[in-house]
């Protein structure tokens, strides 16, 4: 019978502590109007660089097609 007394060799690791480089962007969709605000693309004629989290989106942006606020974005899974 063999006992497992050395969980600390050879063990498999559960998760790799190496962070996420890459996290997953998100899109955000107007309610209003169905306007979609895609993270990883941005917005740069609204002055948005590709990238640009919605967190770090100005709470005073708007709407670009109904001047709908921030708060009027629901969060749509990408993909
Ligand atoms: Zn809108």
């Amino acid at each position: 019978m063999r006992r497992r007394d050395t969980p600390g060799e050879g063990g498999a690791r559960p998760s790799p502590s190496t962070e996420t480089e890459v996290p997953s962007f998100k899109i955000w969709e107007c309610a209003l109007c169905g306007f979609r605000y895609d993270e990883a693309a941005g917005l740069p004629e609204e002055g948005l660089p590709p990238g640009t989290r919605w967190q770090d989106v100005p709470a005073t942006w708007t709407c670009p097609d109904c001047g709908a606020g921030k708060d009027d974005f629901e969060m749509r899974e990408a993909g």
